[in-house]
């Protein structure tokens, strides 16, 4: 085949997918040109997840008359004088790339109007050929509707997902975008029903309240403004920091709602937010993360934006300066709010760093206990469980029950002795005495009770007497509603109450001692972290976060009948050595075992 030069249309169609690879890669780009038209009011209409409509209206300054088609060429914008100017970029866009991508693979219509205009014009492009242009009535601003995307790139196409997650990935730009611009008002519409919207009070507690809801989004800390470094150098004292950061009692089972925001504009970046999450180190619990929002201020020209065709990513021309002062801003909030760690805290918020909750493999010293001198070896020995002997039935993959193994080593009957530091009771028995972790057997014993009465179908679910509101984001209202089935399968009754809102009815009876809405929050946490959870497994998952919720904490005093009732339930497990999570629920410390210690064999 001879060489030749690429048709513009086929070129645009090529460069589309650097720009827009899904639906919400279209809303970006077109919210984006709204906000950098000034816009104070943006409302975002989808249908189907964005695959058939994408509609965009602003009342920003419009596109003059006579530059509505030169607006859709490639490497068309009003954003960038000259190749100074691309070191200094104080717009959203700047590529001139955007509109030219979005047309060349979808069916648009333009109507716009400038407040200088008379009157609007409306134009129609189909894969980046102009159709139509009339002159219509309409009033400032600009609304650019795309149809059909994809629907000339049968390859793209093919990738994109469920409706349910393009809504997704739209809900979560939203959401992030809605709290950089706390001043405009945003209203999305998913198949005609409104699913989330902003007041654009300007207030960013108020976008927060917004997207959280007012339970979760009140917590949120603001971040000090002590984040300034204290040099001379005027040019080094120009990085700001500001936003808001969860408290260490507020996390998440991902990084997913750690925002950042460079000069205004949501940026990706990996490192900035491994400063934050360890920002809270010892704050949380391991493998939990912060919520933030967080929005770094500096000149235009110590940060370039011109990296990708998305600009989501950004090179820093500081890039360790920006690290440390975000991570000093948000660990200095965190220590001035949160000096004490409380006891009422979670089990690993206590113990996580605390010597004695090192795993226990191997023999360690006993140094790691204090002042018990070095010489002395202890074996802190878990007893070991019999491996467990498989049945055919329990292999199978539809086995809903994959913590639920014959064969597992029982307890032996225990004697409680007493309870140590709020968080471990004490226990002798035939072979010595154990130290039991209240909170990991409490959940082991909730979650065999309720996997059993799930897998017999006697699973009860208790009415609550007033019905339990539960605000969410967007985006996980969308997962909700996807799991209402399920979570009702599991003794939940829970329906949808307003856009980001849904009522609590009824909890599995074995919970009822637990807080509904907590269980609800840290199990559709998990859900947005199990797209890689086989379909199977997603029940499991929520039963066990639901039990993780509800089973007593460290910090809180057992009477010895309490001790005595949760010590023969775990008696009664079928796993009783670990929580459902794998951590150990026990430490056995043998006759033998301290006889050596004591110097007596
Ligand atoms: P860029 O945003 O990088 O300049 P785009 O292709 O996204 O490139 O847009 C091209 C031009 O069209 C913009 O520079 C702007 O002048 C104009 N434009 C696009 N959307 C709007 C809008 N909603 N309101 C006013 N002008 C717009
Ligand atoms: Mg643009």
């Amino acid at each position: 085949m001879a060489i030749k030069v690429l048709s513009e249309q086929l070129a645009s169609q090529i460069a589309a997918g650097e720009v827009v690879e899904r639906p919400a890669s279209a809303v970006k780009e077109l919210v984006e040109n709204a906000i950098d038209a000034g816009a104070t009011t943006i409302n975002v209409d989808i249908r189907n997840g964005g695959r058939t409509l994408i509609r965009i209206s602003d009342n920003g300054r419009g596109i003059d008359s006579a530059e509505v088609e030169t607006a859709f060429l490639r490497h068309a914008t009003s954003k960038l004088k000259d190749s100074a100017s691309l070191a200094s970029i104080s717009t959203l866009g700047f590529r001139g790339e955007a509109l030219a991508a979005i047309a060349s693979v979808s069916k648009v219509t333009v109507v716009t109007r400038t407040r200088a205009d008379q009157s609007g014009t409306r134009i129609e492009l189909d894969g980046g050929t102009l159709c139509s242009r009339d002159v219509v009535g309409a009033p400032a601003g600009t609304v650019i509707a795309v149809e059909n995307l994809f629907f000339n790139t049968p390859a793209r196409l093919k990738f994109l997902k469920s409706i349910t997650s393009e809504k997704r990935a739209i809900d979560e730009f939203l959401t992030r975008v809605s709290l950089a611009y706390p001043s405009v008002r945003f209203r999305l519409t998913h198949n005609g029903r409104v699913t989330f919207q902003t007041n654009g009070t300007g207030d960013l507690r108020d976008a927060l309240l917004s997207v959280y809801g007012a339970e979760i989004g009140r917590q949120f800390i603001p971040i000090g403004n002590s984040a300034e470094t204290p040099t001379p150098e005027p040019a080094q004292a120009t990085v700001q920091i500001s936003g808001y950061v969860s408290p260490p009692s507020l996390h998440r089972a991902n990084r997913s709602h750690i925002s950042l925001y460079v000069n205004g504009r949501w940026i990706k970046d990996q490192r900035l937010t491994y400063a934050i999450v360890e920002a809270y180190h010892t704050f949380l619990p391991s493998g939990r993360y912060p919520l933030a929002a967080i929005f770094i201020t500096l000149p235009y020209e110590d940060v370039d934006v011109n990296v990708h065709p998305m600009k989501t990513e950004v090179r820093f021309h500081k890039h360790g300066k920006i690290f440390s002062v975000v991570q000093r801003s948000v660990r200095e909030t965190l220590l001035e709010t949160a000096p004490v760690r409380s006891i009422d805290s979670p089990f690993e918020q206590i113990t996580s760093t605390a010597p004695w909750n090192r795993p226990l493999t191997g023999k360690p010293k006993l140094t790691d206990w204090g002042a018990w001198g070095e010489q002395n070896e202890l074996a802190l020995q878990r007893p070991e469980p019999t491996p467990p002997v498989q049945t055919g039935a329990e292999i199978g993959v539809d086995n809903p029950q994959p913590e639920m193994k014959l064969g597992g080593e029982r307890l032996p009957i225990m004697r409680v002795v007493g309870q140590v530091g709020r968080a471990y009771i004490i226990t002798e028995g035939p072979e010595g005495m154990f130290l039991i972790d209240q909170h990991a057997a409490h959940e082991r014993i909730l979650f065999e009770q309720f996997m059993q009465e799930w897998s017999a179908k006697t699973l009860v679910s208790q009415q609550l007497v007033t019905g339990l509101p539960v605000q969410v984001t967007p985006a996980q209202s969308a997962l909700l509603e996807e799991n209402l089935t399920r979570l009702d399968d599991i003794g939940f009754a829970i329906e949808a109450f307003g856009p980001q809102t849904f009522m609590i009815r009824a909890v599995p009876a074995l919970l009822v001692k637990a807080d509904p809405a907590q269980a609800l929050h840290a199990m559709v946490g998990d859900l947005e972290d199990e797209d890689k959870l086989m379909q199977t497994q997603v029940e499991a998952a929520m039963i066990k976060r639901a039990c993780k919720t509800a089973a007593i904490k460290a910090g809180q005093v057992l009477t010895n009948s309490e001790m005595d009732a949760l010590v023969r339930q775990l008696e009664d497990c079928e796993t009783p050595h670990t929580c459902p999570h794998g951590r150990p629920t026990l430490i056995h410390l043998s006759v033998a075992q301290l006889a050596n210690q004591f110097g007596r064999t």
